[in-house]
């Protein structure tokens, strides 16, 4: 008799995961298109680290990606789409246009008994991850997002900060400052790890965890100093924290891949996008050690910066090799850069030489035609001019009652990423978002759900199907 019953629960425990995977990992990169995840992947494969993971998975999909107002998404309602399954306005995460609030896939699994996490590399509260537990008509009301996020429920949060607007936390009378959303969300049950030891430790029945790394977004891959968890970390962590009976649904975003996309940072951008792989390395190894219970989804919100591979400098090639000569983010360049001027207003060019030199590998020196590091005239005529600008206006800003009219910001660090990304024959058209459809890629049971030709809403579809 016992044995009947034995028998009789394991054919209901095995039903429950029969037409659904128990494990989900859904992986976004945002700003992430096919000449990124291209780009990157060459740029692998010549250094010796062979294809991106990501791009070598048996099923995929070019994925359309507009929003209900415009053909050029922005990643809230992109994430709303490929969380809720419905298109809706750029800026709205997590509501229809009607400002109505949606199911998302996220939501749907916790409902069904399995564990959520929700990772990313930008701050918790960002359009990406919102679009999975929020509720907002404006992406930007951080605070009503933190609220959102304690009331989700989700077992797992991990990422950069809160980035909360004391504006709009004044919009909501009960919590009127940015140490009361924390209150909030701890009063909801919440553990807030700000460590990355303490998160490395935490250990599975710690209960619900918000782990944020950062006031803001966390480093670029670039710039990453080991204080801060890897994406690919973060994702190990959640495996282990969320592991059960129910299985998990988790949903890993590379969010800064945007911000150099924004940027035209082409070194920063392929950084964040082998990150990212990474991240995709961990839960491959997941899955193939659970092969018929495991479905991983790597997708983008849209494309970035119009990016393309070639640029007219560079003719029938490409020297993608190159960016490996690049250290730091064109941002931190920047960083360095006021910092010499803060510490002499009087610098002159040559003093930044060697800054350009550490940041980029350009040599100011040597024969163009032997080594592609060796700046042309013609580049080092554009970079002189652009610190010229930018002691000018450094300067001006330092004095009082300053008249400057010229460009309001620092323009070094642009002419330099420029220079670096026609150096590898990498073009960018624009410093926005663009309407290029993205590639979905996908691996393990119901991976072939995620083929074909698919709108950003299918994946959502597809992905509640499993939990109704
Ligand atoms: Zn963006």
């Amino acid at each position: 008799m016992k044995k009947v019953v034995f028998l009789v629960l394991a054919a209901i425990a095995a039903s429950a995961f029969a037409d659904r995977p128990k494990y989900v990992f859904l992986f976004i990169g945002d700003g992430m298109s096919v000449p990124q995840r291209m780009t990157a992947d060459e740029f692998s494969r010549k250094s010796g680290g062979g294809p991106l993971a990501m791009n070598a998975m048996p099923f995929s999909a070019m994925t359309r990606t507009c929003s209900s107002d415009s053909l050029v998404t922005d990643s809230a309602a992109a994430a709303t789409a490929m969380a809720c399954g419905v298109k809706t306005k750029n800026h709205y995460a997590g509501v229809d246009p009607e400002g109505k609030p949606l199911v998302s896939s996220a939501a749907a699994a916790k409902k069904a008994g399995v564990k959520v996490g929700i990772l990313t590399t930008v701050t918790i509260t960002h359009a990406t991850p919102a679009g999975f537990y929020a509720h907002r008509k404006n992406r930007g009301d951080t605070y009503g997002i933190t609220l959102d996020l304690a009331d989700s429920g989700f077992d797992f949060f991990a990422g950069g900060g809160l980035d909360v607007n004391p504006k709009n936390a004044l919009k909501h009378k009960q919590y009127e400052a940015c140490g009361d959303a924390c209150e909030y969300v701890r009063s909801k049950g919440y553990k807030i790890v700000e460590t990355k030891d303490r998160f490395l430790s935490l250990k599975p029945g710690d209960g619900k965890v918000l782990a944020m790394f950062a006031n803001g977004s966390l480093d670029a891959a670039i710039d990453a100093d080991g204080s801060q968890p890897t994406l690919s970390e973060m994702v190990a962590k959640a495996i282990e924290m969320l592991d059960g009976d129910n299985g998990f649904f988790i949903m890993a975003e590379g969010g800064k891949i945007d911000w150099s996309g924004h940027g035209n940072d082409s070194a920063t951008n392929l950084r964040d996008i082998l990150a990212l792989d990474e991240a995709v390395k961990t839960a491959i190894a997941f899955q193939e050690k659970h092969p018929d219970d495991t479905l991983i989804v790597v997708t983008g919100d849209h494309e970035t910066g119009g990016m393309s591979m070639g640029f007219a400098g560079t003719g029938y090639a490409l020297y993608l090799e190159l960016l490996s000569n690049q250290t730091m983010s064109v941002s931190k360049f920047g960083d360095k850069v006021t910092a010499a001027f803060k510490a002499n207003p009087n610098l002159s060019f040559d003093d930044v030489k060697p800054i350009i030199s550490k940041a980029f590998g350009f040599k100011f020196e040597g024969d163009a035609k032997k080594d592609k590091m060796v700046l042309s005239a013609e580049d080092i005529k554009g970079l002189v001019k652009a610190f010229e600008h930018d002691i000018e206006f450094y300067r001006a800003k330092i004095e009082e009652n300053s008249k400057y009219d010229g460009v309001k910001r620092y323009l070094l660090g642009g002419e330099c990423r420029l220079v670096m990304s026609h150096k590898c024959g990498i073009g960018w058209s624009c410093g926005s978002h663009t309407a290029m459809p993205v590639l979905s890629t996908s691996k393990g049971r119901c991976a072939e759900k995620f083929s074909g030709s698919l709108d950003n809403t299918d994946i959502a579809k597809a992905m509640k199907a499993f939990y109704e």
